[in-house]
């Protein structure tokens, strides 16, 4: 029965399409017009991506600002892409953070007094040091300058002058809701405090925000989900994003099942009937979520195997993931791939109850990666 198939692997392998990367962003260029500069979230590995293979490729498809949040995560992007380049960290400047900030010639979001003061400080007794953005929080209450610290802020000119900033930007807390009212008072207040400030470059959109249409453009925007194949908004169609990755899992072995027979850990699937089981080797190390396993006959993963979408049974192990193969036309053979992910991935992260940005951030370095 375990027919096996020409040479092959158990280490699954992550796909990802740096072209189709490349499209999304030429994408979201059209959408907001020469006039606007579309920047790159890259934070945290360019979402799991790898933030120094992506960030080439953006930079190659004309990218020439990077937002990443630390400043390690900088130097990475920064040997990318070479000198040519803004490269924003999101969190700031930290003392302990300032050789490499220097080092890599980042730009540090000032975000609020406190950073302000540490990087004032910093930049002092510095020849020609890098600039800054300062980030005004509209309305998130997160990161950024909150109403009263701004106040004073907008009150220090000579901090201002000493900070050297070139960007001026916001976050949106609930882009993904063309309708909701929050955006706009969001916008308003953007505008108002900004107007404050010496007049520079200003942002506000991440790739939701490029959907409210071009009063929140400014002169930059900021994505990071849509140019990896996610869809950021409520109306994923106006998107029309091109899918990123594949993970691909090795099937490892058939199996026959008899009525009655369980399987995986806890048991938590019973072959209501007799069936034709793959198990394939990628599982929750590998980034295909525990929440994608199946209680009885509820599914909530599927993995595509020759074409056809087959569900997970049973408990997601560390290593291994079982599929329903009844349905095939022909049992796989020993070796052949079981794809997760691929263009179904707004399906299967919310199948599985996760973001997609979750389930992104979730693929792990244990799949060999394959760029191409
Ligand atoms: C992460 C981030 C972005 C990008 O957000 P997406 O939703 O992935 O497009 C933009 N701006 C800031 C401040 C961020 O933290």
């Amino acid at each position: 029965m375990n027919n096996q198939g020409p040479i092959f692997s158990a280490r699954p392998v992550l796909r990802i399409d740096l072209g189709a990367i490349k499209d999304n962003y030429r994408a979201i260029k059209d959408k907001v017009g020469s006039k606007v500069q579309v920047a790159a979230s890259v934070k945290a590995d360019a979402y799991g991506l790898g933030a120094e293979r992506v960030s080439r490729a953006l930079y190659g498809a004309g990218c020439r600002v990077f937002f990443v949040a630390t400043a390690g995560e900088g130097k990475g992007v920064r040997t990318a892409v070479g000198d040519n380049a803004s490269i924003y960290v999101l969190n700031g400047p930290a003392p302990r953070d300032l050789s490499l900030i220097f080092g890599s010639d980042l730009k540090p979001v000032i975000n609020s007094l406190t950073q302000a003061r540490i990087w004032g400080d910093a930049i002092k007794s510095v020849n020609s040091p890098p600039f800054s953005a300062i980030h005004i929080d509209t309305g998130i209450n997160r990161l950024g300058f909150p109403a009263d610290e701004f106040e004073k802020f907008c009150k220090n000119k000579n901090l201002q002058e000493a900070l050297m900033f070139d960007h001026v930007m916001s976050h949106l807390a609930c882009a993904p809701d063309k309708d909701d009212p929050y955006n706009e008072v969001q916008l308003k207040a953007f505008q108002r405090s900004a107007a404050r400030l010496p007049l520079k470059p200003l942002s506000l959109a991440n790739t939701a925000g490029v959907y409210l249409g071009k009063s929140y453009h400014f002169n930059m925007v900021r994505p990071g989900i849509g140019l990896y194949g996610g869809c950021a908004t409520n109306t994923p169609k106006q998107e029309n994003v091109k899918p990123v990755v594949s993970l691909m899992a090795p099937v490892l072995q058939i199996r026959t099942l008899k009525a009655g027979d369980r399987v995986g850990y806890n048991s938590l699937f019973t072959a209501g009937k007799d069936m034709t089981i793959a198990v394939v080797g990628a599982g929750y190390a590998d980034g295909i979520p525990v929440s994608s396993s199946s209680e009885g006959e509820t599914f909530s993963g599927f993995a595509t195997v020759q074409s056809r979408r087959v569900p997970i049974i049973g408990r997601v192990s560390m290593d291994l993931t079982v599929l329903d193969i009844s349905e095939l036309n022909k049992v796989p053979r020993i070796g052949d791939w079981a794809e997760f992910l691929g263009s179904n991935f707004e399906k299967d992260a919310k199948d599985a109850s996760l973001l997609n940005y979750e389930r992104l951030i979730s693929l792990s370095t244990r799949a060999k990666r394959e760029y191409k």
